[in-house]
């Protein structure tokens, strides 16, 4: 499993393209459940398993699409009914891209269980190794900076334009 650093860069771009693609303009609160469907399925089950070594066979399943899934259909019950919907799909769509960037990191521990409960098999394709996830780590945050600029500086021209 990558670091949350990767995690939250991976997903910050995937959603702001997906924003951008909805031209929506302004910043949207969902964004924020989206973040935290993404760093949920580690914050369910790392402090577990690092505080308490014997847990992880109890908290392992948290960290499936299924267990993600059905804890972020519990906190959706915590948003109103008119938005709980659209709260759930930002959640589970935040975790479902947290399983895909951990697919692609090697495996010391193979805990990729997508297909959990019906199999334990691990699912990955081991692209790359923690250590060379991690020096890409700046690369990330310069290409969100460039993405943030170019889009700030297109709305500012726009905007110009218009005026
Ligand atoms: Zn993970």
């Amino acid at each position: 499993m990558p670091d949350l650093i990767t995690h939250m860069a991976f997903s910050h771009l995937i959603i702001r393209v997906y924003e951008l693609l909805k031209k929506q303009m302004h910043f949207s609160p969902f964004r924020t459940l989206f973040y935290i469907g993404v760093i949920l399925p580690d914050i369910l089950t790392r402090p577990g398993y690092i505080l308490f070594s014997g847990t992880y066979d109890w908290t392992v399943a948290l960290h499936t699409p299924m267990g993600a899934m059905m804890v972020c259909c519990i906190l959706s019950f915590l948003f109103e009914k008119a938005i709980r919907k659209r709260a759930f799909l930002y959640l589970t769509f935040g975790a479902l891209s947290h399983f895909i960037l951990d697919a692609l990191q090697k495996q010391l521990i193979y805990n990729n269980y997508w297909f959990f409960p019906f199999s334990w098999k691990s699912v990955g394709w081991g692209i790359a190794g923690a250590g060379t996830i991690l020096e890409w780590i700046p690369v990330w945050l310069i290409v969100i900076l460039i993405f943030e600029i170019t889009v700030w500086m297109g709305r500012k021209r726009k905007k110009s334009l218009s005026e």
